[in-house]
């Protein structure tokens, strides 16, 4: 079988990118192979489960950008799917006035990230919230939420599936060959340019070698 696209990973980075580029173009032939017998096994499965808020992030930067947009993304995919997420909220506490500077830093940022109910609350109002933390002042973020990533996922997975794609688990990539002449090269990068990234011209101009 040949694809036009494999992906190497299914964590939430390589399933969501799987997923893009079957929305984006259906007759793409797209694979993703990921060496464990599931989904989500390493990082994706393993991290806090924090929908974050893009509150730190530089604002007009693409770590902003990027953080702010799959936030949005992020939750209509759950809301679509009816995954169950919480938006919480976080506070963000100084932990001594040396660190109020950077407080109101982190503030500034969220203000101008546009994001939206951040309020400043005292040493009280922080007990109250979070018994468990102790400073002197703090930030309330109300669009901070929590998720279960694996399930997010799994959902990716499935419905990639669903549009065509294939997943091959228990699949190690264990090495890369050219496999592309010079003439073959830019005909190939012609005929994707409408979804290009730097990363998929990487993954289409290589030829994998498996295990199964
Ligand atoms: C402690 C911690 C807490 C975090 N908390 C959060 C959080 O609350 N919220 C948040 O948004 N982000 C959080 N993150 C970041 C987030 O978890 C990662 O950015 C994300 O999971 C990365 O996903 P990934 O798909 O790149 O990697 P992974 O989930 O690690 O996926 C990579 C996959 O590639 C597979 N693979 C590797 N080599 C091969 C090979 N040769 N052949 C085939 N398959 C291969 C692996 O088996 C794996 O399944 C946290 C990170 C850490 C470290």
């Amino acid at each position: 079988m040949k694809y036009d696209v494999i992906v190497v990973g299914a964590g939430i980075v390589g399933l969501a990118t799987a997923l893009q580029l079957k929305k984006m173009k259906p007759t793409l032939q797209v694979l993703v192979v990921e060496k464990e017998n599931k989904v989500a096994a390493h990082q994706t499965g393993n991290n806090s489960g924090v929908i974050h808020s893009g509150i730190y992030y530089k604002p007009g930067s693409l770590k902003a950008k990027n953080c702010i947009d799959g936030y949005h993304l992020l939750i209509d995919f759950c809301k679509e799917q009816n995954i169950p997420y919480d938006l919480c909220g976080k506070i963000i506490v100084a932990t001594s006035e040396s660190e109020l500077t950077a407080l109101d830093t982190i503030y500034q940022r969220g203000i101008e990230n546009k994001l939206e109910g951040l309020r400043y609350i005292n040493e009280k109002e922080i007990k109250a919230i979070e018994p468990h933390t102790a400073g002197v002042r703090g930030i309330v973020v109300p669009q901070t939420g929590i998720v279960d990533y694996k399930v997010v996922a799994q959902k990716y997975a499935e419905v990639f599936q669903h549009l065509g794609g294939e997943l091959k688990l228990n699949t190690k990539v264990i090495g890369v060959k050219s496999a592309m002449s010079l003439l073959q090269l830019p005909l190939m990068l012609a005929a994707l340019m409408p979804i290009l990234l730097l990363i998929v011209q990487a993954c289409i101009a290589i030829k994998l070698l498996l295990i199964p």
